[in-house]
């Protein structure tokens, strides 16, 4: 097998190989690091490796590997594949800032609960990814530290939050990564990307060890090549979990069962609110999803009209709550507990200084907007105001879920923009996550998966589920993927010269 193709497999195909012994996990692993000293001085994905611990933990797996298949054992699909994981999860010994310049420095004690799930199966890390400042963006452009770029077009974002793992993923510098949604960041820059991206149901995954940016919204999603991947790394990271009160006791399916290519005497609706043109959908967007739903339509599935009529609101909504959440949340990072610490001779001038230098813009312009949301004055209006029109916008869905199956939508209204396009904007910005920002706010699962291109980028479809449905919308994804070719084409890395980067 060439070096190429290893950089390209799929979990499942990786494991595969390992299970015929075809491949090591630390060839696996020395190949994808290669690739990674090869194009991430382009791509900008990691911001550090761990090609040390990425290396043990190879040859640990092999034992394993080796050992299982002496005794005619299956093993975790999961076991000596190598992945990365969104800077905004907790990796005991292992440096996590969140993008942020005020963790500098922070080395948590302890694993999240979904990466320690994830290493007791086996999993080689190989380091943490690139994002937006506590997971605040939808380009990277706010990371505290640099842009990371599309592998489709480096001129261009990956999207965001979680752009740093969508486009470790698209340029082979991975074989699968964590990000976290809590208004789109995992299939926002999965769509960006040309990826998988999949945001469980609220309390699915533990957040335990997840940094905490809107604690209502906050999810870890799967980034993966294909929904059979992406059912594998779900499955096995998913689960309650006694250190997250929200976590859900409810049992874990076998996602994987979930994927027939199937979707005859399924209900799909459509909402005309989420493929309106103008308003800052793209036509090649609205074009490509059109055609997308169209595909679902032939294959058998029968779709049906319905509407949401409270989405409009799912912007200001989000971005009120989610402010005062984080308000709160990031009241924690004072120069005092982790991190970043500016010596002063008095301690408000510390916290002051700390603050000041530590924060991005984009992170204090949330945090004024929270603490004004939830001020005295203004709670009312603002912050009681926005929980009740979430409440309007997740009956909206419920209405829905009574006469479909799952729901089909765009994940963004644009391709894949310029960097320095949108960044000094920050409402245009808050627009690229306008179809994706409801369901989080409804408790939903969603999931991004690749639709075709436009403009010659990636296009993501979109599709929602009912609380608990993520077997129905891995089933919906598993058909549409297994009728179509877009989950198996990679960018042109390599036809982009260097000089044509920014
Ligand atoms: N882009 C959205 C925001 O900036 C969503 C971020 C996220 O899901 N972490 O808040």
């Amino acid at each position: 097998m060439s070096t190429k193709e290893l950089e390209r497999l799929t979990l499942h195909e990786g494991h595969d190989l390992l299970r015929r012994g075809e491949i090591t996990s630390q060839e696996l692993t020395q190949t994808i690091l290669e690739r990674i000293q090869a194009v991430d001085g382009r791509v900008q994905a990691y911001l550090r490796t761990t090609p040390e611990l990425a290396l043990e933990q190879a040859r640990q797996a092999d034992r394993r590997i080796s050992e299982n298949r002496r005794r005619g054992q299956h093993f975790s699909p999961l076991l000596g594949i190598p992945m990365a994981i969104k800077d905004v999860i907790c990796t005991r010994g292992v440096e996590t800032t969140c993008g942020s310049k005020i963790l500098q420095g922070f080395v948590p004690p302890y694993d999240a609960t979904a990466w320690a799930r994830l290493r007791q199966a086996g999993a080689v890390l190989l380091g943490k990814t690139n994002s937006d400042e506590f997971a605040m963006g939808s380009s990277t452009e706010n990371s505290g530290y640099f842009t990371t770029h599309n592998p489709w077009d480096l001129g261009r974002v990956p999207g965001g939050s979680s752009g740093g793992s969508a486009a470790a993923l698209a340029a082979g510098e991975c074989t699968y990564a964590l990000g976290s949604d809590t208004g789109g960041s995992v299939r926002h820059p999965a769509s960006l990307c040309g990826v998988v991206g999949l945001r469980p149901t609220y309390g699915r995954v533990s957040r335990y060890g997840l940094v905490a940016f809107a604690s209502s919204l906050d999810q870890i999603g799967p980034i993966t090549r294909d929904v059979t991947d992406c059912a594998l790394v779900l499955g096995s990271m998913a689960g309650h979990d006694p250190q997250d009160a929200t976590s859900l006791p409810d049992p874990v399916p076998d996602y994987r069962r979930a994927l027939i290519p199937e979707v005859r005497g399924l209900r799909l609706g459509v909402a005309e609110e989420y493929l309106e043109v103008g308003g800052g959908m793209e036509s090649g967007v609205g074009t490509t999803v059109r055609q997308a739903i169209a595909r679902l339509e032939e294959l058998g599935a029968e779709i049906v009209p319905i509407s949401l009529p409270h989405t409009r609101y799912a912007l200001p909504t989000y971005y009120l709550i989610a402010t005062a959440e984080a308000s709160a949340n990031l009241a924690r990072y004072d120069g005092v507990k982790y991190g970043f610490s500016y010596p002063a001779e008095d301690i408000w001038e510390s916290y002051r200084r700390t603050r000041g230098l530590g924060f991005g813009a984009e992170v204090k312009r949330r945090i004024v907007l929270g603490t004004y949301a939830l001020s005295a004055g203004y709670y009312d209006a603002y912050y009681l105001k926005a929980q009740k029109v979430r409440t309007l916008i997740k009956q909206d869905f419920d209405q829905a879920f009574q006469r479909c199956h799952a729901l089909l939508a765009p994940t963004s209204p644009v391709v894949a923009f310029r960097i320095g396009e949108r960044v000094n904007n920050p409402l245009q910005m808050y627009l690229a996550d306008i179809y994706v920002l409801a369901q989080p706010l409804a408790g939903l699962p969603s999931i991004s998966i690749p639709c075709g291109f436009s403009e010659e980028l990636p296009v993501g479809l979109q599709i929602i589920g009912p609380p608990l449905g993520e077997e129905i919308i891995l089933r919906v994804a598993y058909a549409y993927e297994q009728a179509t070719p877009w989950h198996s084409m990679a960018p042109p890395l390599e036809a982009q010269r260097e000089e044509e980067v920014p």
